[in-house]
């Protein structure tokens, strides 16, 4: 069935993220792939990091895992770790996260399947406490892992994390140590250590400056144009009537709504592009809907027009971040991969 939106996806612009997240790391680089990679589709985005040389991913939930296939070389790990319900798929490997969990992935787990272990070093989400350490005494820990709570920032928590994470690789025994996301990779070597598992950047999300002329767009937007019209001065679009035109001109209504992840933030907004012009958004985005003012554009009904919504750029427009737009795209689109 013909689908009247597409998200066009790049390979080479995920492997080229891979590539350059390797250079400015140094170390081993692990993808995350949880949300279906972003909203992109997990097994593309599997199969291409895995070209790519990727050979650790992660998810959130066992039922992530259960999607994913990977080739015996190459490992999956689930950030959540292991509750009161999962139970283990052979291979993959929990992040524990408390003590609670460690207890249940000792008792349940006779064999001594290896495992990671996250602790919290400031971020208060997931993780081990500092106070709880005792209870990893004997565990066999595949990696090590901390997160940051603000490496998109400049923040005191970022190098006082750090500090906490080195003390922690020194007194508790682990194969490979890893606290960096995307960001962090951008900050510096130092929060390198032997894997980092940014999921963002490989997806063209740019957290930081540094990221900048790095970092390649993976995903772009395209609606089909399915009607114009006329406006007149004076006339509004959209629901409530938030656009006045001043003059007369033609607008395009666009295959595209909030339903799709083109969030009203971009109402009155956003910007669409035609054969090089750059076309606003007017009115309200609405579920299916949004108009275009086509000022001296030449749009017939069925045009295909590419919606501008470079990650950066497009989280400013809209007041959502980054990782909101990604994740927000709906299940309506043609995903075609390039
Ligand atoms: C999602 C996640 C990542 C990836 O973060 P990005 O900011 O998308 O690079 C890394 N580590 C953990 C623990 C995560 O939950």
């Amino acid at each position: 069935m013909h689908r009247p939106l597409r998200l066009i996806c790049d390979k080479r612009a995920v492997s080229q993220n891979y590539a350059a997240l390797q250079e400015r790391s140094a170390t081993v680089v692990g993808a995350a792939v949880k949300a279906d990679a972003y909203g992109l589709g997990v097994a593309t985005v599997v199969e291409t990091l895995l070209e790519a040389g990727c050979r650790d991913f992660f998810v959130s939930t066992w039922s992530e895992a259960a999607a994913v296939a990977l080739p015996p070389e190459a490992r999956l790990a689930v950030l959540h770790g292991f509750g009161t319900a999962d139970s283990v798929i052979p291979g993959v490997r929990p992040v524990l996260n408390s003590v609670e969990q460690v207890r249940r992935w000792r008792s349940l787990n006779p064999d001594g399947l290896s495992c990671d272990v996250m602790v919290d070093t400031g971020m208060n989400r997931l993780g081990l406490s500092l106070t709880d350490l005792a209870a990893l005494d004997g565990l066999q820990i595949h990696t090590l892992h901390s997160h940051l709570a603000c490496a998109d920032e400049d923040h005191p928590l970022n190098q006082l994390q750090l500090k906490r994470f080195r003390e922690i690789a020194s007194a508790i025994p682990a194969n490979r140590y890893s606290l960096a996301n995307s960001a962090a990779i951008l900050i510096g070597r130092e929060f390198a250590f032997d894997l980092v598992r940014p999921g963002l950047s490989l997806y063209g999300g740019i957290p930081r400056a540094e990221g900048e002329g790095v970092i390649q767009r993976v995903a772009s937007l395209h609606a089909q144009v399915v009607q114009t019209r006329k406006v007149n001065a004076g006339d509004t679009v959209g629901y409530n009537a938030t656009y006045v035109a001043r003059r007369d001109h033609r607008i395009a209504i666009l295959n595209i709504g909030y339903a799709d992840g083109y969030f009203r933030g971009f109402s009155d907004r956003g910007y669409v592009r035609a054969a090089g012009a750059r076309l606003p958004v007017v009115g309200r985005v609405s579920m299916d809907l949004t108009a275009v003012d086509l000022t001296d554009q030449e749009v017939a009904e069925g045009d295909w027009l590419e919606i501008e919504w470079d990650l950066p750029s497009a989280a400013r427009q809209s007041g959502m971040s980054q990782y909101e737009l990604l994740t927000g795209l709906g299940s309506r689109f043609e995903r075609r991969w390039i």
